[in-house]
C-alpha cells in the first residue's frame, strides 16, 4: 500500500487512542516506519529528532539489539508461561529480583502487570486488600490529584484528573482530587515556595475534611507528565512527607514516566527523597520493545499482604510474560553497564537546563522548565500577564506542528509545549533540540500574530 491507501484504510479501520475521530479523518495521519537512535522516520523520508521517547518509553532509543534479542531469544525458547497456580518462570523471578535492587531501599516484591494503566489498578486492589488485613476496612478512600495521569482503565482515569477525560466515563465513588502544584498556571501572586506548601496544604485540608480514618492512600505523579511536565515547587514534596507521615495514610508514586532514569536518578521518589509503599512502573522498563508494567510493593505493604493467609483475587493472563521480562532485563543491564542515568545527573541534564532556560527569552515563552532530560515550554500571548493566545490552545497545536516540520517532534498539552527526550542523548543532540524548538517558536509566533 502507498502512503494515501494506507491513510485511507487506517481511517477506515482504526479507531486511535485520544484522537478526535472527525479530525484525523480530515488530516490523515503521519506513518511512522523505522527508527534509528533518538530519530524516527516517516514514509515521506522525513526524519525527525524524537523529543518525546516515543510516548516516554524509548529512553535508550530505537536501536538496541541486545533488547530486541533478548525478547526473540525468549519466544523462541518458552514464548509464553503464566505465573498463576503456583508456576513461575526463570525472567519473572531475574526481573523482580533486578527491580528490587534499583527501587529504593524497602521495595523488595513486585506485582507485574501488562501496562500503567493495569498497575493503577492493581494498587487500588492492593490498598483495599492491605486495609482489609489490618482489620481497618473503614480506610477506602484514595485521594489524587486534578491534572494528574495515571492510565485509561476505568480505575486509572478515576484516579486520574483530566477534566476532558471525567466527562466521558462513570468515576469510581471512593476518589477525591486536590489541586495541582502547578505553579506557573495556578500560582498567582504567590512565590513558587509559597504555592509548593499551600498546594501540599490542600492534602492536609482534604484529609481533615474526609477524617484520617477514612483515607486509605494518597497518589501522585512524582512531577505530572501528561498533564505538561509539571515540576512542583522544591517545598511541595517535602511538606507532602510531612503530612503523610503525621496520618496513616500509604503513599503510591506513580513512577510510569519518572521511573528509570528521566529525572537523573533511577526513581522519581530517589529523586524527591520519598519512601513510597507503593510505586507503580511501565513504560521505560522495557524501553518501549514490550508491553510490562507492575507496581513495586514496600515491605510494609507486602509484609501484611504476604504473612495473612487468604487468596489475594487478583491478576492478568500477561502478569510477567517471560518475553517482556526479558525486554526488561536487557533494559536495565544497558541503563547500569553504560551509567545511562549517571550521565543525565551530571552531564546532559544539567547542559538541557542551561540550553533550555534560553528558550525564556522567546517572546511567546512565558516560562521555559526542565530537571533531568524532560522539559516544558509555556506559550503565551503577553509575558507579563502570561496571558495565553486564546481558550481553544491554538497556540500549542500551531507549535507541535511547526516542530514537527522543523524535524522534532515536541508534545503540545494545551498551550505547553513538552519534551521527554531518549537519555542516550549527546550534548549536541541537545543543541539540535533546542535549535529546532528555537525554530518551531519562531514559526509559531509568526503563524500567531
Ligand atoms: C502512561 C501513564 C500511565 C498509563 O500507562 P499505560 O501503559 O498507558 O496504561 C499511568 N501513569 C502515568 C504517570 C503515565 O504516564
Amino acid at each position: 500500500m502507498n502512503k494515501s491507501q494506507l491513510q485511507q484504510h487506517d481511517r477506515e479501520h482504526l479507531l486511535h487512542p485520544f484522537t478526535d475521530f472527525h479530525d484525523l479523518g480530515n488530516q490523515g495521519t503521519r506513518v511512522i516506519t523505522s527508527a534509528e537512535g533518538a530519530y524516527i522516520n516517516d514514509i515521506d523520508g522525513h526524519q525527525m529528532l524524537d523529543g518525546m521517547s516515543g510516548l516516554w518509553c524509548c529512553n535508550l532509543g530505537y536501536s538496541r539489539r541486545e533488547i530486541s534479542e533478548a525478547i526473540y531469544e525468549q519466544l523462541n525458547k518458552l514464548p509464553f508461561y503464566n505465573s498463576f497456580f503456583q508456576c513461575t518462570t526463570v525472567p519473572s523471578i531475574e526481573l523482580a529480583d533486578m527491580l528490587a535492587d534499583v527501587t529504593p531501599a524497602g521495595m523488595n516484591n513486585v506485582f507485574f502487570t501488562g501496562s500503567g494503566s493495569e498497575a493503577n489498578d492493581t494498587n487500588l486492589r492492593i490498598i483495599r486488600r492491605y486495609w482489609d488485613l489490618k482489620e481497618q476496612p473503614e480506610k477506602r478512600i484514595v485521594i489524587s490529584r486534578k491534572n494528574g495521569y495515571h492510565g485509561s482503565t476505568i480505575g486509572g482515569a478515576s484516579l486520574g484528573g483530566m477534566s476532558g477525560m471525567h466527562k466521558q466515563f462513570q468515576a469510581l465513588d471512593y476518589i477525591e482530587h486536590i489541586q495541582q502544584p502547578y505553579w506557573f498556571g495556578e500560582g498567582g501572586d504567590m512565590s513558587p515556595e509559597e504555592f509548593g506548601v499551600h498546594a501540599a496544604r490542600c492534602l492536609d485540608e482534604k484529609i481533615q475534611e474526609l477524617g484520617p480514618d477514612k483515607v486509605a492512600a494518597f497518589i501522585a505523579e512524582p512531577i505530572q507528565g501528561a498533564g505538561g511536565v509539571i515540576i512542583p515547587p522544591e517545598t511541595y514534596w517535602p511538606e507532602i512527607k510531612k503530612i503523610l507521615d503525621q496520618y496513616d495514610i500509604l503513599l503510591v508514586m506513580d513512577e510510569v514516566i519518572f521511573g528509570f532514569g528521566r529525572t537523573g536518578e533511577w526513581f522519581g521518589a530517589d529523586y524527591y527523597g520519598m519512601q513510597p509503599d507503593l510505586m507503580t512502573f511501565a513504560k521505560a522498563v522495557t524501553n518501549g520493545y514490550f508491553p510490562l508494567g507492575g507496581t513495586m510493593v514496600s515491605d510494609r505493604v507486602a509484609d501484611v499482604i504476604k504473612s495473612k493467609g487468604g487468596e489475594f483475587t487478583h491478576g492478568y493472563t500477561y502478569s510477567a510474560h517471560p518475553a517482556a521480562c526479558m525486554a526488561g532485563i536487557a533494559t536495565i543491564n544497558i541503563l547500569r553497564d553504560e551509567k545511562i542515568i549517571e550521565n543525565v545527573r551530571d552531564n546532559t541534564g544539567p547542559y538541557l537546563a542551561k540550553r533550555w532556560a534560553e528558550l525564556a527569552e522567546h517572546p511567546i515563552v512565558g516560562e521555559a522548565r526542565s530537571l533531568g532530560l524532560v522539559g516544558a515550554l509555556e506559550l503565551v500571548k503577553d509575558k507579563g500577564s502570561r496571558a495565553r493566545f486564546d481558550d481553544k490552545c491554538t497556540a500549542g497545536a500551531v507549535c507541535r506542528d511547526m516542530s514537527i516540520k522543523n524535524g522534532l517532534v515536541m508534545r503540545a498539552t494545551g498551550d505547553t509545549m513538552i519534551i521527554a527526550p531518549p537519555l542516550i542523548l549527546t550534548t549536541e543532540q541537545i543543541d539540535e533540540l533546542v535549535e529546532k524548538a528555537h525554530r518551531a517558536l519562531d514559526d509559531t509566533a509568526r503563524a500567531m500574530a
